[in-house]
């Protein structure tokens, strides 16, 4: 694939981003005898990888066909958040009537600034993942599409690259429904939309899951009328009934409509756009449009890969199929990150690579079962996870005891206008032992980490009930709940005698 085919529009900075990521002049190295790692993918998993390799002195060569920094670099995490930061700065001009502000005659978004801020920014964040800067740091950069050859041998750009380890770190891509005349029409990816440089006027979202639902709201707030479909009865699935409620609430108020339990029919070119004939909740409807932005799940990156001939398996839908320290059926090959992971997100490819680069190098027997992996979508409320949910415990037969917080009793929502959200905290029934939670708030995603942290040190709940807050903070609620828990602690026999001692005292 020529590398700048995918970078559009060609300005200075998609020019810098190609300069770091994909530089168009880099010579590949010679490879060097066998080494300790070969490492498929320069994305988060694959880099990481790489980096620490290299870092604890392993000969490392490091291969990637497109961009060094991957998905999340160029078409994931940072693009996405950089225009949510602008569709929320839009919103926020857009009501702060209610705060007493006048903010004058309505908002003009100008959508190809939004885009080229964007673009700047990612192309100063490639900095971090450049092929030169990963070159300096020892690791043999390769850039071309990797292919296994045998158990220890993968072929790039004409060369054969021999190993004692190697990683596949190739990471996902947006799955693509089959839907009847959806290919004829074309239709946007997370690889294509951040190309854009004019508004679309209307923009059919397909998937109301986290990218469906940030880049829905983002594209609103932008100005785009946008119609969010999905198949599913509820938004954000994976997440409890009452949080996807509130979700939905808070589309409803920003006048995005939200097709639920939806399936589409076909999709037809019209008049220069799009009609899309859907099927949602007993009625069939037409929705016409001039983009369609595919958000429909991830489909790992397993093809064209040789994997039969490094005897490694895979299943199309799953990935590399590994155990828990992330070996695959060849011992000498691991994986890391969306390529073979059910939790596909930046941190969690991170985490992954650092148990690689134990287990595949130093007699490491890191499992990747051992880890608390919180998660974050960055709508507005955000909506962050960790652990478990109830009805996981449940099926797991372990008795749990649910505490939830609403954010209309933490004075500092109330105060921010925020009041729509909820923290929720499971413990292990008998203890306050955390076992998972969730947090549906403007900041849920910076608030989870205190309790990711509580569960990986330890830390029971009612300890965080003595932990200070200040006041007032949002964080607050997580208190909260503490002090809640250790309510439930007093037992009528214990109030008893405190009230007992107490009216001694009077
Ligand atoms: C719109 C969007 C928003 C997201 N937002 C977030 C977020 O806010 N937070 C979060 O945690 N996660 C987010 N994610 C998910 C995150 O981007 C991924 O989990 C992360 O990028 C996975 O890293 P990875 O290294 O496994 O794969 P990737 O980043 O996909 O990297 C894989 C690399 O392998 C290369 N490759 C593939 N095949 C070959 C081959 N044969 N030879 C050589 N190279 C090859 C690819 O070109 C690619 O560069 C988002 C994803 C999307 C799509």
């Amino acid at each position: 694939m020529a590398p700048d085919g995918l970078i559009k529009p060609w300005d200075a900075h998609n020019e810098a981003l190609l300069q770091n990521a994909h530089p168009p002049d880099w010579v590949n190295p010679e490879p060097s005898g066998r080494y300790n790692l070969v490492v498929i993918g320069a994305g988060t998993a694959g880099l990481v990888t790489a980096a620490g390799a290299a870092g604890m002195g392993a000969q490392v060569a490091l291969i990637e066909r497109h961009l060094m920094g991957g998905d999340c670099l160029n078409f994931g995490c940072v693009p996405s958040k950089t225009i949510i930061r602008s569709s929320r700065t839009a919103h926020e001009i857009r009501t702060a009537g209610r705060f007493g502000v006048c903010a004058g005659d309505g908002v003009t978004v100008d959508f190809a600034s939004v885009m080229e801020r964007m673009r700047r920014i990612r192309s100063h964040i490639s900095e971090h993942d450049s092929a030169q800067r990963f070159g300096d740091l020892g690791i043999d950069v390769h850039l071309g599409e990797a292919r296994f050859t045998g158990p220890d041998t993968v072929q790039v750009a004409g060369k054969t690259l021999r190993f004692a380890r190697a990683c596949i770190a190739t990471g996902a891509r947006a799955a693509v429904p089959g839907t009847d005349g959806l290919e004829e029409a074309g239709f946007l990816t997370n690889e294509t939309v951040f190309s854009l440089t004019d508004r679309p006027a209307r923009l059919a979202v397909l998937g109301g899951g986290p990218i469906g639902c940030e880049l829905g709201q983002a594209f609103a707030r932008l100005g785009s009328h946008v119609t969010l479909i999905h198949s599913h009865e509820r938004l954000l699935p994976r997440e409890d009934a009452d949080v996807s409620g509130i979700l939905l609430e808070a589309f409803r108020r920003e006048d995005i409509p939200v097709l639920l339990n939806a399936r589409i029919l076909r999709v037809r070119a019209s008049n220069g756009g799009k009609m899309l004939t859907v099927a949602s909740e007993g009625r069939e409807r037409t929705v016409e449009v001039d983009e369609i932005l595919v958000a429909t799940g991830r489909q790992p990156n397993v093809e064209d890969l040789g994997l039969e001939a490094a005897g490694v398996t895979y299943d199309r839908r799953q990935g590399v199929l590994v155990n828990d320290r992330l070996q695959t059926r060849n011992p000498r090959i691991y994986a890391a990150g969306d390529v073979c992971m059910r939790h596909k997100f930046t941190h969690a490819a991170d985490a992954a690579a650092r148990i690689v680069i134990q287990n595949a190098l130093f007699w490491g027997r890191k499992k990747l079962s051992a880890l608390t992996i919180p998660w974050c979508s960055y709508t507005d409320p955000e909506v962050a996870h960790v652990g478990l949910y109830e009805h996981e415990a449940q099926t797991m037969g372990i008795e749990v005891e649910t505490l939830t917080r609403h954010f209309e009793d933490v004075d500092r929502a109330v105060t921010d206008g925020t009041e729509e959200g909820i923290a929720r905290v499971h413990v292990k029934k008998g203890t306050d032992k955390i076992l998972g939670a969730t947090i549906v708030a403007a900041h849920a995603g910076d608030m989870i980490n205190e309790i990711t942290l509580a569960m990986v040190a330890g830390i029971g709940l009612g300890t965080l009930g003595g932990v200070i807050h200040p006041y007032p903070t949002q964080a607050e609620a997580i208190k909260q709940l503490g002090d809640a828990y250790n309510r439930t602690r007093l037992t009528p026999l214990l109030k008893k005698v405190f009230t007992k001692i107490l009216a001694w005292r009077r």
